[in-house]
């Protein structure tokens, strides 16, 4: 046999296992019956294809051996086995799917959170083993591989006898210690009940040989032992099973391994359907965003059974984008075994079974913003954007499935729907408000939002970029348009001050398009009664709000190209600075000229736009001063 060593990675993880403070050392029988029962499909899968494959169905196995004398506990299956290379690259190296930050320092509390998070899978044995042989054979093969290690000393690796196919792991279970009886591994009846309590839903048959007491013949009170071959679990997945038969527990720990979360789902949700698709769904709703969930890494997709045996492990038909957040498990009677991934793509039943699904989750949602509304809101905080991507994408067409489903911030510090808003609407009041920007912080500074804020008027703040695209594309809700404070069309004054406006306008017509002029950024000046104190602001005209210009500049590869918001300065017409710019047209025009740039620097401030040239507006700043 080869002497090897493991990759750094592997021994830092080793070594957390075999010193491991971890209380359910327990899980490491799940993770090998789990990756046994993976090998099983695998060959099982394999055989559907290929005629040299003659096993049935019914002969596949997982076996668990205890033999106390030599203290082992033996796991194997007849499932795939590994070659050489195989048993070299999974054994040697570990490549958790980036759940690993490998820089921390091996404490203690935090291997155990590690630990708990993640179940380590294979490495998980050396919690109760201080010594691990694998003996594995692939179907077909002439050669079987042997792997065995005794921890982080590296470990050897050669050919060795073995009659069948599949994998056989045999776990030499470390001497008791005063903290750790590990020798719980080595009883019958704890490992049953560890079968039972992790892999029951297993679907392949796990095996023990168990020893029973019967009254021996002839004498009384006198027992005599013998063994038996028992099933430890009972098969059943556990979407087959009815919600009532199922704790929430086990929904959350076949959750946990299954989608490698470390977190209970948030919200299980079962379904059974026996109609135009005949279909058991289990699909859970997890409670935060996974890593990779907003880049192009996450692949969205439930888990495709045909009656109890795995045909695709992420099946993305099932789900639309915007509910692909979901994770779960489909099993269908209807679909075929031996589809092809390219058949199914076209199959009929799929797509019945999809639009169930999702009217399903979509049900289920609508319930839990009802009934439950701050976990609702701990599920919206978590994947509520991806609802808001989905009314904006596909040109609207999903607009009226999410838009009772998304929350806003509103300007009365709650998370609100968009009906909830328009059922507090005032009498008066036929548009729903709104307004744009990098924070809610930012977006209170607004002027226009103090304003319209002031007049009683509630006004959903936008924070995230698609939020004000989507709200284009809705367009109204429940008749009433969305209003963005900062674009011109909303003008709360009174008739009174209209009128003051539009005199002031009117008479002021050269200033304003002088100050036009000197800005040269702006497509209009104009004097405005709706700003209570503030002395300026910015605002729009047209299709493209400032915020949306900002959103757009932001697009990579947009930069120069992307579509300019017409953009207005609007003056405070009661603010003495008002006086001061009439006098100045008449009296200085130079100085003029500096101040109109000034003002339009102190909005774009306020609105968070970026100052064009910073240069010129300090040396203005510095010039009043001297
Ligand atoms: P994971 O199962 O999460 O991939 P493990 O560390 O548990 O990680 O196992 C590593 C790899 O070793 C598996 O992906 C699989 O390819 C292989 N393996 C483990 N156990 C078996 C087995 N009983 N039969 C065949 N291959 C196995």
């Amino acid at each position: 046999m080869k002497k090897k060593q493991f990759k750094t990675e592997s021994k830092k993880l080793l070594d957390m296992m075999i010193n491991s403070i971890y209380t359910h050392k327990e899980i490491f029988l799940r993770e090998l019956i789990s990756n046994a029962s993976d090998a099983i499909d695998k060959l099982y899968f394999r055989s559907l294809t290929d005629t040299n494959i003659n096993i049935g169905r019914e002969d596949y196995a997982i076996w668990l051996k205890i033999d106390r004398d030599a203290r082992t506990l033996t796991i194997s299956d007849n499932g795939c086995g590994m070659s050489a290379d195989e048993l070299e690259t999974n054994l040697g190296t570990i490549a958790k799917s980036g759940s690993f930050d490998f820089k921390r320092d091996n404490e203690s509390a935090e291997d155990v959170d590690i630990i708990g998070q993640f179940g380590v899978g294979f490495y998980s044995a050396f919690m109760v083993a201080d010594k691990i042989t694998v003996r594995t054979k692939q179907y077909g093969a002439d050669v079987a591989n042997i792997w065995e290690s005794e921890g982080v000393d590296g470990y050897r690796i050669g050919e060795c006898d073995k009659e069948s196919f599949g994998t056989e792991i045999v776990l030499h279970i470390k001497p008791d210690t005063d903290d750790e009886k590990y020798s719980q591994y080595l009883d019958e009846h704890r490992i049953t009940s560890l079968v039972k309590k992790y892999s029951d839903y297993i679907r392949y048959p796990i095996k023990m040989e168990l020893t029973r007491r019967k009254p021996k013949d002839g004498s009384e009170g006198e027992y005599e032992e013998y063994t038996e071959i028992e099933t430890l679990n009972s098969m059943v997945p556990i979407w087959k099973k009815s919600q009532t038969e199922v704790t929430d527990e086990e929904y959350n720990e076949f959750y946990k391994e299954k989608f490698f979360d470390f977190e209970a789902p948030i919200k299980v949700i079962t379904q059974k359907s026996e109609g135009t698709a005949t279909y058991t769904a289990l699909l859970f709703l997890p409670a935060h965003t996974p890593f990779n969930y907003y880049t192009k890494d996450y692949e969205k997709g439930l888990e495709l059974y045909s009656s109890g045996v795995m045909i695709m492990e992420k099946c993305a038909d099932l789900l639309p984008d915007y509910f692909g957040f979901v994770r779960g498990i489909v099993d269908s009677s209807d679909l075929s075994l031996n589809i092809s991934r390219e058949m199914l793509q076209h199959d009929r039943q799929l797509k019945v079974i999809a639009k169930a699904v999702e009217k399903k989750i979509k049900t289920e949602l609508e319930k839990m913003l009802k009934a439950d509304r701050e976990g609702y809101e701990s599920f919206f905080n978590a994947f509520g954007l991806q609802l808001k991507y989905g009314i904006y994408s596909d040109y609207g067409i999903h607009k009226d499935t999410l838009k009772d489903l998304v929350l806003f911030r509103s300007s009365n510090g709650k998370l609100i729907t968009l009906k909830e808003y328009t059922e507090a609407m005032r009498e008066e009041q036929n548009e729903i408000y709104y307004a744009a920007g990098e924070t809610v912080e930012k977006i209170e500074m607004l002027p226009q939002v103090d304003s319209v804020k002031s007049k009683g008027y509630e006004i959903l703040y936008l924070t995230d970029d698609v939020d004000e695209f989507a709200l284009r594309v809705l367009g109204s809700y429940d008749g009433k348009e969305f209003k963005n404070v900062t674009a011109d069309a909303v003008d709360l004054s009174s008739e009174d001050e209209k009128n003051a406006e539009k005199e002031k306008n009117d008479s002021s017509a050269d200033l304003l398009e002088y100050m036009k002029e000197a800005i040269g950024k702006v497509s209009s000046v104009k004097f405005t009664t709706a700003l209570n104190n503030h002395t300026v602001c910015l605002s729009s005209e047209g299709e493209l709000s400032v915020e949306m210009e900002k959103i757009l500049k932001k697009m990579p590869g947009a930069e120069g190209a992307a579509p300019k918001a017409s953009v207005v300065l609007e003056i405070n017409l009661n603010h003495p600075i008002a006086a001061k710019l009439s006098e100045l047209y008449e009296s200085d025009k130079e100085k003029l000229s500096k101040y109109a740039k000034l003002l339009y620097a102190q909005a774009c401030l306020i609105s968070g736009v970026a100052i064009d040239d910073p240069k010129e507006l300090t040396e203005l700043m510095t010039e009043l001063m001297i």
